[in-house]
């Protein structure tokens, strides 16, 4: 199932078209050309969405288990605060790169691409036309 196949491949960082080359180049930084097959990974879009996923994943995982901590150990909430805020932090740098990865591979999937004319139209503005304004 190719709607599957996107999101799989991407967060096995591989190339979206083979599988065997590397999605990314760096933490969140996308190779523009697979080494292997020569495909543009870089004309599919995450934009924001990539983060929402994973604030959506963090939130709805280390709540409850912020709840559940809060249930079963009396704690002072500013302890609380200060043991959560560091897991919500790492969760979340840890889970975005997967995040960005996944929402890649299913815009590949369902053939989502940056639009060509919107990006050559921002390419081509006019600084000075811009502080005219
Ligand atoms: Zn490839």
């Amino acid at each position: 199932m190719v709607v599957l196949t996107g999101p799989r491949r991407g967060i096995c960082r591989a190339c979206l078209a083979c599988g065997k080359g590397r999605l990314f180049c760096g933490y969140l930084a996308v190779r523009p050309i697979c080494t292997v097959c020569g495909n543009d990974n870089e004309q599919y879009p995450s934009d924001d969405f990539a983060s929402y996923v994973t604030i959506f994943l963090v939130l709805h995982l280390l709540v409850q288990a912020l709840f559940f901590a809060d249930r079963t150990w009396a704690m002072s909430s500013l302890f609380g605060g200060a043991v959560a805020m560091p897991i919500f932090l790492l969760a979340t740098l840890a889970l975005l790169p997967f995040a960005k990865e996944a929402v890649i591979g299913f815009s590949w999937a369902v053939g989502a691409k940056r639009n060509p004319v919107a990006s050559s139209w921002t390419d081509d503005l006019d600084e000075s036309a811009l502080s005219e304004l």
